[in-house]
């Protein structure tokens, strides 16, 4: 596949410095119904004020337990789920405004975790990779399908033909890699991508990946429960709690000491065969609150064992943490500004 062969609205516009993505306050509310008779209504706060950006050329790790609203995030970036507030601008263009949805969604491809679910089962494997450029009127469809089998480590002339029942797992999931760079998308999204592959395959799917962002100057948004991999990955991290940011920054800061109580739980649970990276912090404990009625102030106070009134009463904002300016964090405890001193309640990291 040529790699100078770009597609209207896919050309760096902005220069470097300009992000990719800039999210600001996104916000998505779902009704749900309860009840007798599923007569009572409720909202679901899945992503409530959410702002941050991508920059290009870097991958972006997104962490934070079930629930929290990190793929609900991804989905509203590419247009998947609509907006209820806030705005998506894709390398200085307003989504739904100056780029539409379809541009969008050329420009922003995603990889999901079920790599079955993801494939047509009629289709051969690159009759599936074909499918995206052929019906965009992109030239030589099926030699730019053999191409990218061969980039993912498929080799065309044994795979071209079969049906995604006929691959393992890594193997399909490498298909839907190549769907996705079929599409000469700038940013990919990949959700939960390689959590249900095993270790040693998922080993070889991440470097994969790694070595496609350099050759083809993409930028990642990569969503996983898993800690290790994130920060194999990652450029940056951002972690979510109940539908809001609590902490954000470059991953050699955040994985050597974390500012956010959250996240210092979180990693707390991370498994590590280093003794010198086992941290004393006690894992979370409890469920997170249920997304229909989140704690007010800071929605992490009914599970934070430094919590004061203040707490319960402000939401904190994101603030600069330690000396990189890069590295925010959403708590009390870390911001001077905020004129309550939770001093002496220092978070061991
Ligand atoms: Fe804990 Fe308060 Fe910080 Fe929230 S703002 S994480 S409750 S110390």
């Amino acid at each position: 596949m040529s790699k100078t062969e770009v597609l209207p609205h896919q050309a760096d516009r902005g220069g470097p410095r300009q992000p990719l993505i800039l999210a600001q306050n996104l916000k998505k509310h779902f009704p749900v119904r309860s009840g007798l008779l599923n007569r009572q209504t409720a909202t679901v706060h899945a992503v409530d004020g959410v702002s941050f950006e991508v920059r290009k050329g870097e991958t972006l790790g997104i962490v934070g337990e079930s629930g929290c609203g990190k793929s609900t995030t991804a989905r509203l970036l590419i247009g998947l789920t609509e907006l209820d507030d806030g705005s998506v601008i894709f390398d200085g263009d307003i989504l739904g405004s100056d780029i539409s949805l379809k541009e969008m969604r050329r420009s922003v491809q995603m990889v999901f975790q079920d790599s079955y679910a993801s494939l047509n089962p009629r289709l051969t494997i690159a009759d599936s990779i074909a499918f995206g450029p052929k019906v965009q009127g992109l030239s030589d469809p099926k030699d730019r399908a053999r191409d990218l089998m061969a980039r993912v480590g498929l080799d065309p002339n044994r795979f071209a033909h079969r049906y995604p029942h006929e691959l393992s797992g890594g193997q399909r999931q490498r298909v839907n890699i190549a769907r996705a760079l079929a599409m000469s998308p700038r940013l990919v999204i990949l959700d939960e991508a390689v959590s249900a592959l095993d270790k040693s395959v998922e080993a070889q799917v991440l470097n994969l990946l790694t070595e496609l962002r350099k050759e083809f100057g993409l930028t990642y948004v990569f969503i996983s429960h898993d800690l290790n991999v994130v920060r194999y990955i990652s450029d940056r991290v951002l972690v979510m709690y109940l539908g809001e940011v609590v902490e954000v920054g470059p991953v050699e800061a955040i994985y050597a000491k974390q500012a956010h109580p959250y996240t210092v739980s979180l990693f707390a649970a991370m498994p590590s065969m280093d003794p010198d990276n086992r941290t004393e912090e006690p894992p979370l404990a409890g469920d997170p609150p249920n997304p229909i009625d989140p704690p007010s102030g800071c929605r992490f106070h009914t599970r934070c064992r430094f919590a004061e009134h203040v707490c319960r009463d402000k939401p904190p904002t994101l603030a600069t943490f330690g000396e990189n300016p890069d590295h925010l964090a959403a708590c009390h405890l870390r911001d001077p500004s905020s004129g309550h001193s939770l001093a002496g309640k220092e978070v061991a990291a």
